[in-house]
């Protein structure tokens, strides 16, 4: 459980400072030992920071995780070593590091030992997503792989669309992460890719290397996942297969024909060829990585996706990694728990139980919880309950020293610090109903075309507006838009405390139009002269000091303070503020067209009869995109 928030004053003496980490010293050097997953919540802990700060570290690093959410090894690396440690990641089977307290450590060692016993570990599926950019055929694929297998014999069951499915191919199982496009990516991302075996990459043939091919390529190398090539899209008449692996070589990730070593599979997901080439190689590579788990350990994962259904409440996607799921298991998920009360496969299924590897929709929880999240199983429904409400009170601690601490940046100091670091990025985090509304509002901000400022989708999700997507928010400074979505309780007055604007909507263009005028505050405003009025100079008059002119007001009217400029003919001989206007003797504030008045224009002093001044405002406008 969570361990106290400081850093050990002295590192003499192996310290724990969180749930399974543990802080030694040899030769001067500082050293973090702890095991995998590695969620960012303890691991600030561990670091002797605030949560916040490792995230806006992170999110400055380009990887978006929430508090309970994990980040992979290589990122959590670079981090303790940025804070002075070194880590050291203790692997499933390797010694467990010393303990504080003899017993514990005992216990931990004996337990670990008969869960993670060489014999306990059976072989389990991969777990491949698909990447790659925009059009290049993604869902396609991932449509088409799931079709070939159901028509390869599986009956019953109606397809469910739950975030993730599983194929059988020679017999053997692979399961596929099936969020579409960048909603997958991002979440790869913010999970930094910690559920995931294989990436395929997706290429079509034809366009080739793009942009998000590259962000995704990058991505997958970082997170150290095994990447693959699929060359989709070989039917089309501009197929280049050639050009894609010689694009693969200048990437240094050349394909096994060319010498390299990156398996590289010509697929056409609308002519289904290719797909069980490339299925033979996704199992291919799982021998090669050795993928065991202990199905008889207590079951722990990640959850894939989760929404709240009007009719059976909340429901998460769970991607089991460790032990068996069984239906009356109790779950906790960060602030969420779950008596499991009933689970489904992707055919709609309803099962009894699910062991690694296997994606299942679980139905009893207390609330959504977050995707991207960690969860394990517990002893009863009691523990689970107890820890997801200690989680409650952790992140409303969090909340309010985030608040206490130095000042979240509000959203008027937010738009005022983008514009003055000429970083005109929009930052948005997306809440929306269903997937299916996910890409569509994505769709209709891709739509939105800019070259003056560019909208960044920190990250997007199914379910209601949670506390934690204002917190991250508050630190990312990003806004929260909500889509057919609403706010969880208590969301509004956090909001409202870390000036974070969260907008929701119900009609898509009103989201579009909305965006744009976020995107357009961003800019500086465009000023635009407004015509107030003119006045023709008559005569002039002695003052005490410099003279005055005596005008008729043509044209509108004369306000004083206004800005003026004053034509002879066509030139402009003077410009600057109406100091004086007066009627008769008196002074006055405005002057109407059919009035005499007397002007003096700033410091002005040389007019002559005929002379015209011209009165203006200047108003500001939202610039354009
Ligand atoms: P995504 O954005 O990467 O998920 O791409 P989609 O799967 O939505 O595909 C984009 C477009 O390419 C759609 O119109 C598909 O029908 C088309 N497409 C996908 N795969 C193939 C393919 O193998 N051959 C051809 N000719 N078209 C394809």
């Amino acid at each position: 459980m969570p361990v106290p928030p400081q850093r050990p004053s002295s590192f003499a003496a192996p310290a724990q400072v969180a749930s399974s980490a543990t802080i030694t010293e040899e030769g001067g050097v500082k050293i973090i030992h702890l095991k995998p997953p590695i969620i960012v919540r303890d691991f600030a802990t561990t670091l002797g920071m605030k949560p916040f700060k490792l995230i806006s570290e992170l999110m400055e690093a380009g990887i978006f995780a929430s508090i309970n959410q994990s980040i992979d090894e290589a990122v959590a690396a670079k981090v303790a070593e940025k804070h002075g440690f070194l880590l050291e990641i203790k692997h499933r089977g390797e010694a467990a590091v010393p303990q504080v307290s003899k017993k514990e450590k005992e216990q931990k060692q004996a337990k670990t030992a008969a869960e993670d016993e060489e014999k306990n570990l059976t072989e389990r599926p991969p777990v491949v997503c698909i990447l790659g950019h925009v059009d290049h055929g993604k869902t396609s694929l991932l449509d088409a792989i799931r079709k070939a297998n159901v028509a390869g014999g599986e009956a019953g069951g109606i397809t469910q669309h739950i975030g993730a499915y599983q194929i059988e191919h020679n017999s053997r199982k692979i399961t596929f992460l099936d969020t579409p496009g960048h909603a997958a990516f991002n979440k790869m991302r913010a999970r930094g890719a910690s559920c995931t075996d294989v990436a395929i990459l997706v290429v079509a043939a034809d366009d080739g290397f793009m942009p998000q091919t590259d962000e995704a390529l990058k991505h997958a190398q970082g997170a150290a996942v095994t990447t693959m090539v699929a060359v989709n899209k070989m039917d089309v008449k501009g197929a280049n297969l050639e050009r894609v692996k010689q694009q693969m070589q200048e990437r240094n990730i050349a394909p096994e024909d060319w010498g390299g070593e990156t398996v590289t599979v010509p697929v056409s997901a609308l002519k289904g060829t290719g797909l069980s080439d490339l299925l033979d190689m996704i199992l291919l590579q799982a021998d090669v990585l050795e993928l065991k788990a202990n199905p008889k350990a207590e079951a722990s994962g990640v959850v894939i996706e989760s929404q709240v259904d009007v009719g059976r409440g909340p429901l998460a996607t769970l991607l089991v990694q460790r032990g068996t799921i069984k239906v009356g298991d109790a779950v906790v998920c960060g602030a969420q728990w779950c008596k499991v009360r009933a689970m489904f496969n992707d055919k709609g299924e309803n099962i009894k139980e699910a062991p690694p590897s296997y994606p299942v929709r679980v139905i009893g929880w207390s609330g959504a919880p977050e995707s991207g999240a960690q969860f394990k199983v517990v002893k009863n429904a009691r523990e689970a309950e107890n820890l997801a409400e200690e989680e409650q009170m952790l992140i409303k601690k969090t909340a309010t020293t985030a608040a206490s601490a130095p000042k979240n940046i509000s959203v008027d100091q937010l738009f005022a610090d983008i514009a003055a670091n000429q970083a005109k990025v929009l930052k948005l985090i997306i809440k929306t109903d269903v997937f299916g509304s996910t890409e569509a509002v994505r769709h209709v901000l891709d739509g939105i075309k800019s070259t003056k400022v560019s909208v960044e989708v920190v990250s997007t999700d199914v379910g209601l507006v949670t506390k934690n997507d204002v917190l991250m928010a508050g630190t990312g400074g990003a806004v929260v838009i909500g889509f057919n979505t609403k706010l969880e309780p208590g969301v509004s007055p956090l909001a409202k405390h870390h000036g974070v604007r969260i907008d929701t909507f119900g009609i898509i263009y009103e989201l579009a139009d909305k965006v744009k005028e976020m995107m357009a505050d961003l800019l500086e405003p465009d000023l635009k002269e407004v015509k107030l009025g003119a006045a023709e100079v008559r005569a002039t008059f002695p003052l005490a000091k410099g003279f005055v002119a005596g005008c008729l007001v043509t044209e509108g009217k004369i306000t004083r303070n206004a800005h003026a400029r004053l034509r002879r003919k066509k030139d402009i001989v003077a410009e600057g503020r109406i100091d004086t206007l007066k009627r008769f003797k008196d002074d006055a504030n405005e002057v109407r067209a059919g009035l005499e008045c007397g002007i003096k224009l700033g410091d002005f002093n040389g007019y002559d009869a005929g002379d015209v001044i011209e009165v203006y405002e200047v108003q500001k406008v939202r610039a354009s995109l």
